[in-house]
């Protein structure tokens, strides 16, 4: 095949764009995500020859790193899975689209943050970061015919099929930019580029090699030194320890080593907010370091986005994202598990079905929970951060995870009425008021509308504590959490809640009884006017300062889940819900001495403004406005 020219996908010239033209700093990353290509494609190569004899290599899998400081070119060769033509065009040429648009949406952070670029699926063109041209020849295992990749980070890029000398594996050669760009040649220098792959590639199971240089004293016959004689001698170095991190204890890593080997792996570019290493000795032998980010990951939510540790089985990395490893609630945490009983050749599907990653999977979320619990007890401030961050999530646990529901609930932090802190639910518990039946909670869409529902109004006269909770997963995790410790817990829009004690209830139902007959009539002409809308109108013992409010009934979804339900497209039929009426209130007083007409007005306006309070959209807001300014109209007359 002679050379053919072909033009990137309009998206990989725009990224190629962005590399040389825009990212400057820390350019040395362009190695890492190099060597990781190859490191990738050596553990590649070595998966699929377990089951192909043919893809095996002769030679141990290893990267070579050398450099020409005339030619100004810099090489990473490695004996890895290699790529056919057609791989090459597909893998070099063009890009996911998932990983596009997610760049080009980051593309500011990336400007200032060129670390992250290997989050994207794009690695290998950060090349063009240092280099002019990238020239690839790369021969695929189990074939005899070789490709030549050739660019100048342009719109095009040229093929050619060539045999690769070394057989299969790859050679990406960088002719690195120009003298007046001197940063780029910086990297043409053993201790340089050693300092790279110890940064950043230190773990890499693979040797990462490279011929060096070294000046010995010249030996005499009887093999002493001469005397300012020196020789020059190349030697064969392993730049990287290739000593797994996890295996390591914990009192020989530092602080700086963690937050390392976190960016590398889990691809995240700031420092780790916690971890947890562990070694786990008995009957399931494993290591495992477990990170707790700092910050969401940019697909943090979206529905295909995958969690889970990798696994290795003695320090041999056999996959990414194992979910079986921790329930979807702790999808936040990332790290690596490596077992010392699991066969090397296990397989994905294997793995699924293999109880002793459930057996693991156990004992690590074990783990993670007590690590939660003690650093609640121990370091407040950054649990609550902690919390801040990932409790939305962690407490999905608690309607999901049935049998660490007690341990969840205890860890679980909530604003309340009190003040601004965060409480436990054993806090809460410890502050009840003696006459205090429940714990009780409101959800809503943020803490400004929370604070003035006038669901609140009663338990703030009693000076009951109330938890406030505005996350979107509340609604259900809350439908979970019934009781705690052999307290009831109740949602105080509720129709059936009951705050008083038995002398209050007496007094209250005497006043009631005598109120229900006076008020009569006007319920009776409320509940006709709102008869589509409402189930029932009833006299509240909750409210104080507002009028009416709407609650539903025990067994029916509350307002809220209504409207999450129907965000999700999930509609539900909407269930009628009970307008409370405040007897004491000067607006109901009044209503009941109107005419049936001006009351069925009214009704109509009151019923909107406990849509309002809720938080609930009005249907007709027009109709509303039109509706106050009568209003206003006749209370002038
Ligand atoms: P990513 O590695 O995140 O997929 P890159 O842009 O770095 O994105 O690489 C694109 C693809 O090119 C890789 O997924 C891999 O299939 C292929 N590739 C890159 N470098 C090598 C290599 N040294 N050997 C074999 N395949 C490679």
């Amino acid at each position: 095949m002679s050379k053919t020219t072909h033009k990137f996908q309009a998206e990989v010239e725009q990224i190629l764009d962005l590399m040389v033209h825009s990212l400057y700093s820390q350019k040395e990353i362009f190695l890492r995500e190099l060597i990781s290509n190859s490191s990738d494609a050596i553990e590649k190569r070595r998966l699929e020859g377990l089951k192909d004899e043919k893809l095996r290599s002769d030679d141990e899998g290893h990267i070579r790193l050398s450099f020409d400081k005339d030619k100004k070119t810099l090489t990473i060769k490695d004996n890895g899975i290699g790529m056919t033509a057609e791989e090459v065009n597909k893998n070099i040429g063009t890009i996911a689209h998932s990983g596009t648009k997610a760049f080009f949406e980051n593309a500011k952070k990336l400007k200032e943050n060129p670390e992250l670029i290997g989050q994207f699926g794009v690695g290998f063109y950060s090349a063009f970061m240092v280099a002019k041209k990238v020239v690839l020849h790369t021969q695929k295992a189990g074939t005899e015919e070789g490709t030549v990749w050739e660019s100048n980070g342009d719109g095009s890029y040229s093929t050619e099929s060539k045999v690769r000398e070394e057989g299969a594996g790859t050679t990406i050669t960088l002719h690195m930019k120009k003298d007046d760009d001197e940063s780029a040649q910086d990297f043409l220098d053993e201790w340089t580029l050693r300092g790279i792959v110890k940064k950043y590639s230190d773990f890499i199971e693979s040797p990462i090699k490279m011929l060096c240089t070294r000046q010995e004293p010249e030996l005499d016959n009887e093999g002493k030194p001469v005397e300012g004689k020196t020789i020059t001698k190349e030697v064969d170095e392993t730049l990287n320890s290739r000593k797994a991190l996890w295996r390591k204890s914990a009192s020989e890593v530092t602080d700086e080593e963690y937050s390392e080997f976190y960016k590398q792996t889990c691809k995240d570019w700031t420092d780790p907010m916690d971890r947890i290493h562990y070694r786990a000795e008995g009957t399931q032998e494993f290591t495992s370091l477990l990170y707790i980010p700092s910050q969401l990951p940019f697909d943090y939510n979206q529905r295909e986005a995958k969690w889970g540790p990798s696994l290795y089985v003695k320090k041999v990395f056999i996959s990414d994202n194992v979910e079986d490893l921790l329930p979807i609630y702790l999808r936040f945490v990332k790290g690596v598990v490596d077992s010392d009983d699991l066969p090397l050749n296990v397989s994905r599907e294997i793995l699924q079905k293999d109880h002793r990653i459930k057996s693991i999977g156990k004992a690590l979320l074990f783990k993670v929970l007590k690590h939660f619990e003690t650093t609640l007890k121990k370091d407040r401030e950054a649990y609550e951060k902690f919390w801040n961050l990932w409790g939305s999530t962690l407490k999905e646990g608690i309607a999901s995870d049935f049998a660490n529901k007690e341990k969840l609930q205890k860890i679980a932090l909530f604003k309340t009425s009190l003040d601004d802190r965060l409480t436990t639910l054993d806090e809460y518990v410890a502050r009840m008021k003696d006459d205090q039946k429940a714990i009780y909670f409101l959800t809503g869409e943020s803490l400004d509308q929370i604070k003035s529902s006038p669901y609140l109004e009663r338990l703030k006269k009693k000076e009951y504590e109330v938890l406030f909770l505005t996350d979107p997963v509340d609604e259900w995790v809350m439908q979970h959490v019934t009781n705690f410790a052999e307290k009831p817990v109740e949602n105080i829009t509720k129709a059936d809640l009951d705050i008083d004690t038995d002398e209050e209830k007496k007094k209250r139902e005497e006043t009631l009884k005598e109120k229900e007959t006076e008020l009569a009539p006007l319920t009776e002409v409320i509940q006709k006017t709102l008869e589509t809308n409402v189930k029932e109108v009833k006299l509240s013992t909750r409210l104080v300062d507002s009028p009416v409010c709407l609650v539903s009934g025990t067994h029916d979804p509350s307002a809220r889940m209504e409207r999450i339900m129907e965000s999700l497209g999930q509609a539900a039929p909407k269930s009628k819900r009970i307008l409370e009426i405040n007897p004491e209130h000067p607006v109901i007083t009044r209503m009941s001495t109107q005419t049936s007409d001006t009351q069925a007005k009214w009704a109509h306006i009151l019923y909107n403004q406990a849509l309002l309070n809720e938080g609930s959209p009005i249907v007709d807001p027009a109709e509303f406005t039109r509706q106050i300014s009568d209003l206003m109209v006749d209370a002038a007359r």
